[in-house]
């Protein structure tokens, strides 16, 4: 069972409990070793989904095996996004669970990096988190105070500090 964890830049947190990869000694549907690491979120292609592990996701080895047919392990919108690293995100980046489609941050036509939920504790200590949360919730004229919600994605510039909220509402 392979134990590598390959980092994924724009959802660095895909092996917490509960987000995009679970331990498992299933096999890989696309390298056919065991998974160690078994990704849980969907994948939006024409025919039914394998199962796949994060090495395989990693070095875009799915790709390789559908030849060409489209397939996407997210299910955003990309507003100006650089196209390589676009593709990165799509088809070598893990999933983020949610609602809905949402559109997925880009700054300098790079794709922030997905941190967590608007439930996280530790994300809503952050200052510029709170700040990026009242901007989101302001565009839509909410002016409750921030709090705990399990209806934002919290995202943060992959090489600065900038940080984004996504509504994702139910
Ligand atoms: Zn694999």
């Amino acid at each position: 069972m392979s134990e590598r964890q390959p980092f994924f830049r724009f959802n660095p947190g895909a092996y917490q409990e509960g987000r995009a990869f679970e331990p498992s000694d299933e096999t890989c549907g696309v390298c056919a070793q065991p998974c160690g690491w078994k990704y849980r979120g969907n994948i939006y292609m024409r025919a039914d989904s394998p199962t796949i592990c994060a090495c395989c996701i990693a070095d875009g080895r799915l790709g390789a095996l559908l030849e060409g047919e489209g397939f996407s392990f997210h299910d955003v919108e990309l507003d100006g996004a650089d196209p390589a690293l676009e593709q990165e995100l799509l088809e070598r980046t893990p999933g983020v669970a949610c609602f809905n489609p949402f559109e997925w941050p880009v700054l300098d036509s790079m794709p922030m990096a997905f941190l967590g939920y608007g439930e996280d504790k530790g994300l809503l200590a952050i200052d510029a988190v709170r700040s990026a949360i009242s901007e989101t919730f302001a565009e839509i004229g909410w002016t409750e105070p921030v709090g705990p919600s399990p209806y934002l994605l919290v995202f943060k510039e992959v090489n600065g500090d900038r940080y984004r909220a996504v509504l994702d509402l139910d």
